[in-house]
């Protein structure tokens, strides 16, 4: 009987272990993932500082040190721009990469990582069933985009976006900076080109998904990048394309013995596609729920996580769930990136709305309205 399995090792899922493991090192934590690490994951590798400051907290440090980190973001809207430095450096770092290190983190800290292809669950008076073989007290799925865990949960998935992306010589013109380009159509659709600091790009463009238009082909996604960002995909490889599954207005994890973190939480943040920081925050905090309700004696982790998670997200998901709705509009759009061109403190709320869990302040309220 483990104290804790873990369905998926990403940054969800290593976060998760690592959040158990800091609260309480006896606990006994297995990690199930269908890939051996290192693996790659469709991203665009972009990494909020916030995230580092996260993982800090559970002392996990340095794992981005030897990549260059980057200060410049730009967003573009037709001939409308910002570019500006962000008040803390971004990192990018391929996935195959961070979340390798992240795993082994998490190894390091006494969780057992084990390669399973996770097919369901059963959820029982005393304990939960994985696989119908695996005993556990306490479920975190971090399986990803289409989470098994979900499913079995009876959850139903929310706004999903679509995306590709590779990774391309970086022209000189986008070096040392993370560029988004809002496309011309409904929002949201973007294509970016994030410097690595090592010569390469990830470079990409996604589309939310919607009944009424069609499913973007693999070869419209990347027409969609190069007319946006024109050169961006020129000696591009490892092209792959993967699901998002956006943030919506709300969110309540449900109470008991199993608990979403992550992607599997559908927690993207839908203007930038942001969702390592999600992941890692909630991870942390389903760790830590479990390793609160096992001292408590008690069944439920879930009821403690929705609080913790509402304190930290509920707030910042509305606002982002508003934003969309209002830069629907591209009058909103426009406006909201003259203002945080003509302001570097409008700008830097608005990174903080994409890249973490900020709010609209009053400032970029009156000007996305102005
Ligand atoms: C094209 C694209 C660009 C993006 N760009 C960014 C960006 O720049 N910055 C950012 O912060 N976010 C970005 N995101 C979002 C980010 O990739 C995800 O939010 C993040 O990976 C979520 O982490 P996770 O641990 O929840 O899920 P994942 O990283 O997907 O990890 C899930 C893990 O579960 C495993 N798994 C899946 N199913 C099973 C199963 N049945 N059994 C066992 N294991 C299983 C998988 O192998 C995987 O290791 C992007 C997403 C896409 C698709």
């Amino acid at each position: 009987m483990w104290d804790l399995v873990v369905v998926g090792a990403g940054p969800a899922g290593a976060s998760a272990a690592l959040g158990a493991l800091a609260a309480d090192p006896s606990l006994s934590v297995l990690m199930l993932d269908r890939h051996d690490f290192p693996r790659d994951k469709a991203c665009g590798d972009g990494i909020a500082p916030h995230v580092l400051d996260l993982l800090a907290g559970v002392g996990v440090t340095g794992i981005v040190d030897d990549w260059t980190p980057v200060r410049r973001f730009a967003l573009t809207w037709g001939d409308v721009e910002v570019d500006r430095d962000m008040a803390r450096p971004n990192w990018v770092v391929p996935r195959t990469v961070f979340d390798h290190r992240l795993a082994d983190a998490a190894q390091t800290a006494g969780a057992q990582l084990v390669r399973r292809r996770v097919r369901g669950l059963e959820i029982q008076r005393r304990a939960v069933l994985v696989d119908g073989e695996v005993d556990a007290r306490f479920v975190v799925g971090a399986d990803g985009a289409h989470s098994v865990v979900r499913r079995d949960l009876g959850v139903k998935p929310g706004p999903v976006a679509l995306a590709i992306r590779g990774y391309a010589p970086t022209p000189s013109a986008r070096a040392a900076s993370q560029v988004i380009a809002y496309g011309p159509g409904r929002q949201p659709s973007y294509a970016w080109s994030f410097d690595r600091g090592d010569g390469w790009s990830n470079v990409g463009y996604g589309e939310q998904l919607t009944s009424d238009r069609p499913r973007p082909t693999r070869a419209d996604l990347l027409a969609h990048l190069e007319a946006l960002l024109p050169g961006a995909s020129g000696g591009g490889k490892s092209w792959w394309g993967h699901h998002l599954p956006l943030s919506g207005w709300t969110w309540r994890p449900s109470a008991g013995r199993v608990m979403l973190a992550g992607d599997a939480a559908g927690l993207i943040n839908p203007m930038t596609g942001e969702g390592i920081y999600y992941a890692v925050a909630t991870g942390l905090l389903a760790g830590r729920a479990v390793a609160n309700a096992l001292r408590a004696d008690s069944a439920d982790a879930g009821t403690s996580y929705r609080r913790r998670t509402a304190r930290l997200l509920a707030r910042h998901l509305r606002h982002t769930a508003l934003t969309v709705q209002l830069t629907r509009s591209g009058r909103v759009l426009d406006a909201g990136i003259r203002a945080a061109a003509a302001d570097q403190r409008i700008f830097d709320d608005l990174v903080e709305l994409g890249l973490a869990d900020g709010l609209i302040t009053r400032r970029l309220l009156r000007g996305l309205m102005s």
